[in-house]
């Protein structure tokens, strides 16, 4: 207890191998007893799992549940809660559901909006993008094919959608800065179309915060550009968009009130445990026509005045698995919130100082959000990996490659308030 308080592990992935040797077949006709089946996960198989929580954890993007999460995880996981109908699980629903609230005033959404806790941002994007096309099928009866609009910076879930959907993606060119804007879009949506007169655009996807260097799109821009052409308007801010609670920050989602539809991940930045992304509609009747399943056993279930959380993605059974988000909001209040969003925000401002003043460093992109990527001058991708795989091996910090315009790169994805400035320091020190 002691060493996980003061000197955490951060731990790292062992070869199936080497972990048949340490625990052999677990599965047995006798069974192994509770006792012995949770030695060998806490003592063995438990090591072979990355900290993701650990506060030198600062590739991808971390996750860093609060205490209280963590602990109402416990609750969520142990007491058999159905999240998926008002009729089954009407106090958790409401929990959520008032969760989801604060995350869409924060957006300025209209009261009427609404929506569930899908699995992660990649079912909320398509949840999202499925229930748009449904909408668009309803007014544009006769067309050839559908498209769906992003930028080149935009989430890999957003190709994974449309191969699923069977829609063509259309890539809008970034700017200079990354940025998609109203006008690139605009531009690139109206050259389609001209060459391509059956085909309709049903969806442009706007990202809050890109995976690999946080930046936002022009929101403003991009959702009236999208309404002038009647184009359902989606912000994927699976990782940015959490960052809406922090006054510093807020005017960079200006146009986020123009959204039909947005997610954000509360396992991201949001302190809540795996596995939850918060997907909001502007008009839920128009997801929920999109996603309720029927079924004569299910019929008993369809009451307009009941909020049923299955409706409104592509799942039927699920957990309220935004109840252990809700539980921490709930008993630390939205200002304490505000403040640890501040704190990784001023760590990453700082992070960016010092790559700014390190001698072999080369700052990519000032950070917007909590993302500092950077280069290592000199150095060619084995440098890379050879310094990634030692950093890890003496369990000193978690921090792979990316790439950024064909070229490798370093990034730190600041998540976790308990990341301090010594952290990064102590990391930067062994480059
Ligand atoms: C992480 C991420 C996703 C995917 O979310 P998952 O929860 O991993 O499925 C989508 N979009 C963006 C911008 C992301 O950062």
């Amino acid at each position: 207890m002691k060493r996980l308080q003061e000197n955490p592990p951060l731990d790292g992935p062992q070869t199936p191998e080497e972990l048949y040797a340490k625990v052999g077949n677990t599965i047995t006709v006798d069974g192994l007893g509770g006792h012995e089946a949770l030695k060998l996960f806490t003592e063995t198989l438990a090591l072979a799992c990355i900290s993701t929580d650990h506060p030198r954890y600062l590739s991808f993007i971390p996750s860093a549940p609060s205490e209280h999460s963590n602990l109402f995880d416990l609750v969520v996981g142990s007491s058999a809660l159905y999240g998926g109908s008002w009729l089954e699980g009407a106090g958790a629903v409401f929990a959520e559901n008032q969760a989801l609230r604060w995350i869409s005033d924060l957006a300025g959404l209209p009261q009427s909006a609404g929506g569930v806790f899908a699995q992660g941002g990649t079912i909320g994007n398509l949840s999202a993008l499925v229930a748009a096309r449904v909408h668009a099928r309803e007014k544009y009866p006769d067309v050839a094919r559908w498209v769906v609009a992003c930028s080149s910076e935009s989430h890999s879930s957003i190709q994974s959608a449309a191969d699923i959907m069977d829609a063509i993606v259309l890539n809008v060119p970034a700017d200079a800065n990354g940025v998609m804007t109203g006008a690139n879009f605009g531009a690139c949506a109206d050259a389609y179309l001209l060459a391509n007169p059956t085909h309709r655009i049903f969806a442009v996807v706007a990202t809050a915060g890109t995976t690999n260097l946080g930046i936002i799109d022009d929101l403003d821009g991009v959702g009236l550009a999208a309404l002038k052409r009647d184009i359902w308007f989606h912000v994927d801010g699976a990782y940015g968009l959490a960052a809406l609670c922090a006054p510093s920050v807020r005017p960079l989602f200006n146009g986020v009130e123009r959204a039909d539809s947005l997610i954000v991940d509360p396992h991201k930045w949001l302190f809540a445990p795996f596995d939850a992304c918060a997907l909001i509609y502007r008009d839920p009747t128009i997801a929920k026509r999109a996603h309720t399943q029927h079924a004569s056993y299910l019929d008993t279930l369809e009451d307009p005045n009941e909020w049923n959380p299955s409706d409104y993605a592509i799942h039927l059974t699920r957990r309220p698995r935004g109840l252990p988000f809700w539980f921490s909001l709930a008993a630390n209040g939205t200002r304490e919130y505000a403040e640890a969003m501040q704190q990784t925000l001023d760590v990453a401002q700082h992070a960016a100082d010092l790559v700014r003043n390190h001698a072999d460093l080369e700052l990519i992109h000032e950070p917007q959000l909590s993302i500092v990527a950077f280069k290592r001058k000199g150095w060619a991708a084995a440098d890379y990996e050879r310094w990634s795989d030692k950093l890890l091996a003496d369990q000193i910090g978690f921090v792979v490659p990316s790439a950024h315009k064909g070229e490798p790169i370093l990034r730190f994805a600041i998540v976790n308030p308990w990341t301090t400035e010594k952290d990064i320091a102590d990391i930067l020190a062994t480059l």
